[in-house]
């Protein structure tokens, strides 16, 4: 059994908070963010790649790609301004 140790270790873990302040290190069920104690137990959540939850888009990975991109062309600018004095 050595040899699965350094996978399991490796596994995506769960994260949710408990009572003493820290996080869960259990690992999270397979294709899922929690451990079966915390959410992930089999069937329950939702489908992969459901949209039940969608409202505007603005927290969506590619809404957050473009402002990160937008906020690093600001800073190039503001800094760009900095040094022409
Ligand atoms: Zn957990």
């Amino acid at each position: 059994m050595t040899t699965s140790r350094p996978a399991m270790h490796l596994s995506p873990r769960c994260g949710a908070r408990a009572r003493a302040g820290t996080h869960c290190r259990a690992p999270a069920v397979r294709a899922k963010r929690r451990c079966r104690l915390h959410g992930g137990a089999e069937g329950s959540g939702a489908q992969p790649g459901n949209k039940n939850a969608f409202k505007h888009g603005f927290y969506s990975a590619q809404t957050e790609a473009e402002r990160r991109r937008l906020r690093a062309l600001m800073k190039a600018w503001r800094k760009a301004a900095v040094e022409m004095g």
